[in-house]
This record gives C-alpha cells, structure tokens and sequence, in this order.
C-alpha cells in the first residue's frame, strides 16, 4: 500500500486517509499558507491537520460558512 506524507505535520498515514481542499476551503488553505508557504493545496492534508485547521478558526466568523 502506497504511503502518505502530510506535507503539513510531516506523518506518513495511509494514502487513503488524505484530504484535497477544495476552492470553498479557501479560508483554510490561507491559514495553512501561512504557516507552511511551501505547501500546494494540490498536495492535499492528513484529517488530523484539516481538523486542527478548521478549529483553529473557530474563533472567526469563517465557522458560520462551514
Ligand atoms: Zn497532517
């Protein structure tokens, strides 16, 4: 089974376990710019990091879009 590594946290999961950010996701894909300037959102995230993100704005506004 091919491996994975998030390009975000760096952990290796199963290839299945990823996820693309989709043009709606805009919001989170800033954020995760921000932090790591070198990642393509192509590349896509692990869960664990698309759920971080998204808590991590849970103090803004964005939470009524989701
Ligand atoms: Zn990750």
């Amino acid at each position: 089974m091919e491996k994975y590594k998030c390009p975000v946290c760096g952990e290796e999961m199963e290839h299945d376990l990823m996820v693309f950010l989709k043009h709606t996701d805009h919001h989170i894909i800033d954020i995760i710019l921000k932090e790591h300037p070198q990642w393509v959102h192509g590349d896509g995230i692990c869960r664990e990091c698309l759920d971080y993100y998204k808590k991590s704005m849970g103090h803004t506004s964005y939470m009524d879009e989701l």
